[in-house]
């Protein structure tokens, strides 16, 4: 019997909810990582990388986010979920746009639902502001511990950012998945 998740995943994969589906994705990317996971990323949208296997965050931002996650958290994948705010790649790697958020959210409730992780981690703007219903930007954002459905929600920059600002939002990035570690272990 495939478990509710599978099922998601299966239907997902056939998606035609919004322009993204017929604007050169080679597939969904619908997350990865273990199904009962207490923490969960969620990060933008696939980049070329991601469309070509299939799975999130593996082009040089997934590659910072899994060392970080190791020094931080002492953890690999197979221990977190990960997926994106938006399951299909946008074309040349533009910003998802509103009707694309929209269109995609349902995909990603029924995740945090099925897997009801203890703290979520929200890479960049994207995902900040879309699970916090806010307009601030993550710069204020980060830093706190925000209540999310039965858990907590952490803010941090999305890994992208990091690599092109450099030491200061590293160390920032660092902090905040100390910050994860501690709400893990409550
Ligand atoms: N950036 C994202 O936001 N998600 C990915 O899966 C890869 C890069």
């Amino acid at each position: 019997m495939p478990t509710a998740l599978e099922v998601l995943a299966e239907e997902a994969s056939t998606c035609t909810k919004c322009k993204l589906a017929s604007a050169g994705r080679t597939q969904v990317v619908f997350g990865m990582g273990n199904p009962e996971a207490d923490l969960m990323f969620v990060g933008e949208g696939p980049g070329a990388e991601e469309d070509k296997q299939g799975l999130p965050f593996v082009g040089r931002s997934g590659k910072l986010l899994d060392k970080v996650m190791f020094e931080e958290l002492d953890c690999k994948r197979d221990r977190v979920w990960i997926c994106n705010v938006v399951k299909c790649r946008p074309p040349g790697n533009r910003d998802p746009e509103p009707d694309e958020i929209d269109a995609c959210r349902p995909w990603l409730e029924r995740q945090i639902e099925l897997i009801q992780p203890k703290v979520v981690i929200t890479l960049g703007n994207f995902a900040t502001k879309l699970l916090l219903e806010t307009k601030e930007g993550i710069t204020k954002l980060r830093g706190k511990v925000y209540p999310f459905r039965s858990g907590v929600l952490i803010p941090t920059f999305h890994p992208a950012a990091v690599l092109r600002g450099g030491g200061e939002q590293l160390a920032q990035m660092r902090s905040d998945f100390i910050r994860a570690k501690k709400a893990l272990e409550q």
